[in-house]
């Protein structure tokens, strides 16, 4: 589909007009409509997995393998998912009722929402967009699907493809800068499943309270990794090798689930800055900007934003590895900072780059203070054996997640929720969580006529007031 900036808004009202058309004709609703169009999902990832790895080396310089282990592969992994389980989601739920309903019999009977708008990041273009996309499909919705302009070739990619695989009378993409998604945030949905900042989340939401629409918020986090002495770990070097790939070997850093900074204590800190260094070396060779394992950033806007936060002297002064740049390729080094003041930006935003701060601490045991004087991550990693420490970290904090040893591996994880919590963001997807995103589960209620309590109607009495 063209990209509505050059449409204008007429175009957007037949398109959505005809998406209404389709969801009222009720073919959506059909569990062989919702199997053909996950197959054809299926297809796409499969049949265009070349497309997609060209897109994605081209907008963010991912390699194929990267590309496939966190799109391509998780996604056909979710498709295969979703249609595994589609006939259990879309089964309706008996459901219990007290004895005073009887002779009753009660169900939940899911159904589709409606028209429904995702709009998603240009960080994982395909997962971020497909994987919600995934569950509206399987709840029998409708969708225009929003991908963000700063990642063209990928948006393109999905438009093409999505057009020709898909029924384009019922999924629709439209691309477009964010004069789009605000054309787009002027419409009446049944739901808007947003994946992007928490700034542009708090405009979504103001555009939703119009039509009282509800909304789905996958915004952004700032995600500690607790690293603890390596000393009880089983092998030090896979820790060390989750850590960096938690950082510099995912999208560069890009990532929402990304660790953000770590919290070690200060006794152990000069071993593991050694041991980073020695396996970053092994991980992108001697001369990382020639290493094609490593994502470049995304814009020039965005390197200069990470640039402007390594300029702070005070954040210069902590680096103790890396730190070079390369403004024309896009490159930043895996770069590794002991301690740099925490009131300095690059520890009071979202950093979304490989600049890695590590804050020491007296005690492993304070970083649970640490988090907690600071808003809800979406995740919280902790590598460690130490189970009184992970069972505090559990239910002493809060985030939309906790990882145990490793990193970012929970979003592959179908039975689990995916979503965050207070600024992080809030409603939850993947697997049936994401067809319960897209569906509304109605209480129907069957009341039998084979008898009746006459003192349940009026008129009222002194002699039913004591029965
Ligand atoms: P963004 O908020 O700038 O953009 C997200 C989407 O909103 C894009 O499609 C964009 O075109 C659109 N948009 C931007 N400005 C708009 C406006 N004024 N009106 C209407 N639409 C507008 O976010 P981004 O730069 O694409 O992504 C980075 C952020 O997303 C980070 O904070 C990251 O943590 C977060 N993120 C969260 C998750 C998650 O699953 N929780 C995943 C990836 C990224």
């Amino acid at each position: 589909m063209e990209d509505l900036t050059m449409s204008g808004g007429l175009d957007l009202e037949r398109e959505l007009e005809e998406l209404r058309e389709t969801y009222r004709s009720g073919k959506t609703k059909e569990a062989s409509w919702r199997r053909s169009q996950l197959r054809a999902l299926l297809n796409l990832l499969q049949e265009r997995e070349d497309d997609i790895f060209q897109a994605l080396k081209q907008d963010i310089g991912k390699h194929p393998v990267e590309s496939y282990r966190d799109e391509i592969g998780t996604l056909i992994k979710s498709v295969n998912y979703a249609l595994g389980c589609l006939k259990q989601w879309m089964s309706s739920k008996r459901a219990k009722l007290p004895v005073v309903a009887f002779p009753s019999t009660a169900e939940l009977v899911p159904e589709p929402l409606g028209l429904v708008l995702v709009m998603s990041s240009w960080n994982f273009p395909f997962g971020l967009s497909l994987e919600p996309l995934i569950g509206a499909i399987a709840a029998g919705n409708v969708v225009v699907l929003k991908p963000s302009e700063l990642a063209p070739a990928c948006s393109s990619i999905l438009a093409k493809t999505i057009h020709s695989y898909l029924d384009n009378k019922a999924v629709k993409v439209i691309q477009g800068s964010p004069s789009v998604g605000d054309q787009l945030l002027q419409q009446k949905w049944d739901k808007i499943f947003f994946t992007g900042s928490t700034r542009v989340g708090r405009i979504v939401m103001s555009a939703a309270a119009k039509h009282l629409t509800p909304v789905t918020m996958e915004l952004g986090g700032k995600c500690p990794a607790v690293v603890d002495s390596l000393s009880g770990c089983w092998d030090k070097e896979v820790v060390i090798k989750r850590v960096l790939v938690g950082k510099f070997g995912t999208c560069a850093g890009q990532v929402c689930i990304g660790i953000d900074y770590i919290l070690t204590e200060k006794t152990f800190t000069s071993t593991l800055v050694e041991q980073m260094k020695a396996l970053i070396k092994k991980m992108f060779g001697d001369n990382p900007k020639e290493s094609n394992s490593i994502a470049r950033i995304i814009n020039k806007h965005h390197f200069l934003r990470l640039k402007t936060l390594l300029d702070d002297p005070r954040v210069k002064a902590s680096v103790v590895h890396g730190g070079s740049l390369d403004e024309d390729n896009l490159f930043i080094e895996p770069t590794i900072l002991v301690d740099p003041p925490l009131e300095t930006a690059i520890m009071g935003e979202e950093i979304f780059g490989p600049l890695l701060p590590i804050i020491t601490l007296q005690k492993i045991e304070d970083s649970i203070e640490f988090i907690k004087s600071r808003p809800k991550p979406l995740t919280i990693y902790a590598f460690t054996k130490n189970e009184a420490l992970g069972r505090r970290l559990v239910f002493e904090t809060s985030s939309g997640s906790v990882t145990f040893n490793d990193a970012i591996i929970q979003y592959a994880a179908d039975t689990l929720p995916f979503g965050g919590v207070g600024e992080s963001g809030f409603g939850r997807y993947h697997g049936k969580f994401s067809f319960d995103a897209f569906t509304h589960e109605k209480a129907v209620f069957r009341r039998s006529l084979l008898t009746e309590f006459w003192f349940r109607f009026p008129p009222w009495n002194d002699y039913k007031m004591q029965l």
